[in-house]
């Protein structure tokens, strides 16, 4: 921040961070007049995947009054939202806007007392426990930027809103119904996401932002028998738990040691009675990776370890264990490195070193279906993640003295003032550069 006394020798020493300031007073204006409230509706008023209809509304009408052309129910309830601006590159902005069945316990005055039926008909609470409210009102808050500032940039600038993140399926559906080809295919493509682990006002980005995930189910036969006479049958129970255990020597066996690798076997359910053998046993699982060479490996050494240890067992050709995907699976969102480079370099030289989140380490392997977007499709694109926690917080949790509410938890709040304002600068510079006239 540059203090208003040395305003003249910063624009003569800085002109760039000069000329983001302006762009940093023009959103912080624009957050107190229209994005503070528009956050506040969308995090009262959560909707879940697939039910985004108010939500998806209200984005639509928030870009139309920005001037963009607004095409609703692509793949569903998703929006797609086009500025013209002249010849040029077409750039992608991807918003998320589903909620998650949790119910809030944050303190936050506009927190969400939403209660809706799920896809089975089951009344849940509903919460935006994953801040895609925040990503919603950073990119209402960019397209107004973009809007008042059509003499620095040209192309065509297209933004979505899009479903079911959380079920993974949006972005798929999406696709589905022909974004690219009634919309046309971006140039380049752009997503952010607030994440509780990164300081509030900073930023971070990486290589592999997000994993791949395959979700699966392992069917273990047996032959059942009673309890006490084991040798007449062959156990599933015993079986499945070999199984569980020689699935984690494939990632530490078969796998690099550094390249990032998961198997969880999130479940486990067989048998009915303590004295029964039953002839099946049901295992789901879910596996990460970052590459396809990983994946395949992680894949096939599923299928080896589960059939071998059935034959070890003693089970035939014709009962050895059933592999299969539960879901469909999602690709890795991976940044293209060129276009990655690029970016880093802008926020740097206009936002300063310090817009970075130096101590975040990215931990866990979370999936993203904004992959479907341009896996294989040959789009460069720069996943980013916003800090959501005030730094102080951030600090004492990286201390180990304190814990830290993550995404998905019912304490989950987002430092929407700085989250959001962080996001649409952070957005905004990076367009104005690829558009820059
Ligand atoms: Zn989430
Ligand atoms: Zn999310």
């Amino acid at each position: 921040m540059i203090k208003p006394g040395l305003a003249l020798l910063a624009c003569l020493a800085l002109p760039a961070i000069a000329t983001e300031n302006q762009l940093a007073s023009a959103i912080a204006r624009d957050y107190k007049a229209t994005l503070e409230p528009l956050f506040k509706h969308f995090h009262a008023n959560p909707e879940l995947s697939y039910m985004e209809v108010q939500t998806a509304a209200r984005l639509a009408r928030e870009l139309r009054a920005s001037g963009f052309e607004v095409t609703e129910g692509v793949g569903k309830t998703g929006i797609v939202a086009i500025l013209r601006n002249g010849p040029g590159p077409t750039v992608m902005v991807r918003a998320d806007m589903d909620a998650l069945p949790v119910e809030e316990r944050s303190d936050a005055p506009h927190a969400s007392k939403v209660k809706m039926k799920d896809m089975s008909g089951t009344m849940v609470p509903v919460m935006h426990a994953c801040g895609h409210d925040a990503h919603m009102t950073s990119l209402v808050g960019t397209a107004h930027q973009m809007a008042a500032r059509k003499g620095e940039w040209k192309g065509t600038l297209m933004l979505v809103g899009q479903p079911a993140e959380e079920r993974t399926g949006g972005a798929l559906d999406m696709m589905a119904d022909g974004i690219f080809k009634r919309f046309g295919k971006p140039d380049y493509a752009m997503s952010l996401h607030v994440i509780a682990d990164v300081e509030a006002g900073k930023i971070d980005v990486s290589e592999a932002p997000f994993s791949g995930a395959d979700l699966m189910e392992i069917v273990v036969h047996g032959i059942g028998t009673h309890g006490a006479s084991p040798h007449m049958g062959k156990d599933p129970v015993v079986i499945a738990s070999q199984i569980v255990l020689a699935l984690q020597t494939v990632v530490t066996r078969d796998i690099a040691p550094r390249e990032a690798a998961l198997i969880t076997v999130g479940s486990f359910h067989a048998g009915s009675k303590g004295n029964v053998i039953g002839d099946s046993a049901r295992l789901e699982l879910t596996v990460r990776s970052e590459s396809d060479d990983t994946r395949a490996k992680l894949l096939a050494g599923i299928k080896r370890v589960a059939e071998n240890t059935a034959r070890a067992a003693g089970m035939p050709e014709d009962k050895l264990p059933e592999i299969r995907h539960t879901d469909r699976p999602v690709p890795p969102t991976l940044n293209d490195n060129a276009l990655m480079q690029r970016l880093r370099g802008v926020w740097s030289a206009k936002l300063g070193e310090g817009i970075f989140d130096k101590g975040y380490q990215r931990g866990g392997m979370v999936g993203e279906d904004y992959a479907h977007f341009i896996y294989g499709q040959g789009i460069p694109s720069v996943y980013f993640v916003v800090g959501a926690t005030p730094a102080e917080q951030v600090a004492a949790a990286r201390a180990g003295k304190g814990t830290l509410a993550y995404n998905h938890s019912p304490l989950f709040k987002v430092e929407a003032e700085k989250a959001i304002q962080t996001g649409v600068l952070a957005t905004t510079t990076a367009l104005l550069d690829l558009m820059k006239k």
